[in-house]
């Protein structure tokens, strides 16, 4: 027997009946980043593989053993995107949208990473991103987490997610930290996992991020950054817990928080939440101000961060409930009906757009009809049979209300009942 076909592991189909709160919250991010003046940028699935070696950073979980990398038929080595801020910075040096310019751009798409697929860590996964260019901060800083801080109001989950700062310095300071860190990790070499010893002398902050639970005592007694912090770094990372404390967000200093990507310094922070098991972090971020000049841009300073959609919309389906059912479903029995039933619908979704109207297809008696309506949860059938062809009426039938069915003219059901659906 042939083996039936299945999607790729840790790739998700979203199915109709959970496509309800992805598009809500799809929508509640559009207009949040509208109102906050950015603009929408899409970039392709596909780049070329130094792209992300170069931005990401060779030492990086991502790179090392992460990326979907092929060659395509000319012998070139694509990769598909496992993040966003990459490709935004390449397409705005390609296309000249970053030299002595502010932008404010956000993205929205599929990544991949071949990570161990487990809840909220998936192979493919979605992020909606920002990406910031030509300002400084801290007040651009501020800006983004006051965004981010609506976005989870707008979605009802502020209670939820907790934000969590750390700042990583500018390049210099980081330097110097780096030395002290592989300083004190050499003097503990036989406390590091196999992992953190490969990275002692490649990318040592990330040893800092490591969820291995033996090494958090070594992790919690390491020198800490902002010990190291110089007066620039110091001067932004005071200036934006100002900022916060005026805006009134509330926030936790995380010095362990590095990121897991190379180009990050100063602020870096994430949003978290308890309720999603151990893949906490929903919304993660920070500056790169190097990133533009190392691809080959004018220095330009930049900010962003990445939400993890499935993440999200696993936090927003705990606290709001989503349905997408019809309002109305057309039963019609019989040739003369269907023809006016055509029209009818047609009028019906002139006069109210939003309308979600399903017309019976495929004949069927009335009970076969009235069935397939219940079973797609419509709020109302609209009936037409052969006396209301006669009578040019329709009978409306409510399917979840206890309240009598009523007959009506055509024009009354199309400017009167269908549009007070809507006021309820
Ligand atoms: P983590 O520490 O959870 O692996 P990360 O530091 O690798 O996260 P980023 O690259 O900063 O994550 O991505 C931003 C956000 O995208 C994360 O906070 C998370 O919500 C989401 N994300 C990252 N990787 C995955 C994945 N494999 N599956 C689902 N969501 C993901
Ligand atoms: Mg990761």
């Amino acid at each position: 027997m042939k083996k039936n076909l299945q999607a790729i592991r840790g790739m998700n189909d979203i199915l109709p009946n959970e496509i309800s709160v992805w598009q809500h919250v799809e929508n509640i991010l559009r207009e949040v980043l509208l109102n906050y003046g950015y603009q929408e940028i899409r970039t392709p699935i596909v780049e070329s593989t130094e792209l992300f070696v170069r931005t990401i950073g060779e030492v990086t979980d991502i790179v090392e053993k992460e990326m979907y990398t092929f060659l395509d038929r000319n012998g070139e080595s694509l990769t598909l995107r496992p993040e966003g801020t990459a490709s935004c910075v390449r397409a705005g040096i390609e296309h000249g949208l970053l030299h002595n310019q502010i932008q404010r751009f956000w993205y929205q798409g599929a990544m991949f990473r071949h990570e161990r697929p487990q809840k909220g860590r998936y192979r493919q996964f979605h992020q909606c991103g920002i990406e910031v260019f030509g300002l400084k901060g801290p007040d651009i800083d501020i800006e983004i987490l006051l965004l981010a801080a609506r976005l989870w109001r707008r979605l009802g989950i502020s209670n939820k997610v907790t934000l969590q700062i750390n700042t990583l310095g500018n390049s210099a300071c980081r330097a110097r930290y780096r030395e002290a860190l592989v300083t004190y990790f050499e003097e503990n070499l036989n406390l590091l996992d196999v992992d953190s010893e490969r990275r002692l002398h490649t990318n040592p902050l990330r040893i800092l991020d490591s969820k291995n639970p033996a090494m958090q005592d070594l992790i919690a007694c390491a020198p800490k950054l902002l010990d190291f912090l110089d007066e620039e770094s110091q001067a932004h990372f005071s200036g934006l817990r100002y900022l916060l404390d005026v805006a009134q967000v509330a926030y936790t200093i995380n010095p362990r928080l590095v990121r897991g990507l190379d180009y990050y310094g100063l602020t870096v922070f994430e949003w978290v939440t308890t309720e999603l098991g151990s893949q906490g972090a929903i919304c993660a971020g920070g500056h790169y101000d190097g990133l533009v000049e190392e691809l080959g841009g004018q220095a330009t300073p930049a900010i962003g961060f990445a939400i993890g959609l499935e993440r999200l919309v696993a936090l927003v389906s705990q606290v709001s409930e989503f349905e997408n059912n019809p309002d109305a479903y057309l039963v019609m029995l019989g040739d003369e009906a269907l023809a006016a039933g055509l029209v009818l619908a047609e009028n019906l979704r002139n006069a109210q757009p939003q309308l979600k109207l399903i017309m019976n297809c495929n004949g069927g008696n009335f009970g076969q009809q009235l069935k397939r309506a219940d079973k797609i949860g419509a709020r109302l059938a609209l009936i037409i049979g052969e006396d209301e062809v006669k009578t040019k009426t329709v009978t409306v039938k409510y399917l979840r209300e206890d309240r009598q069915q009523e007959n009506m003219s055509w024009e009354k059901v199309v400017n009167e009942r269908i549009k007070e659906l809507y006021l309820l």
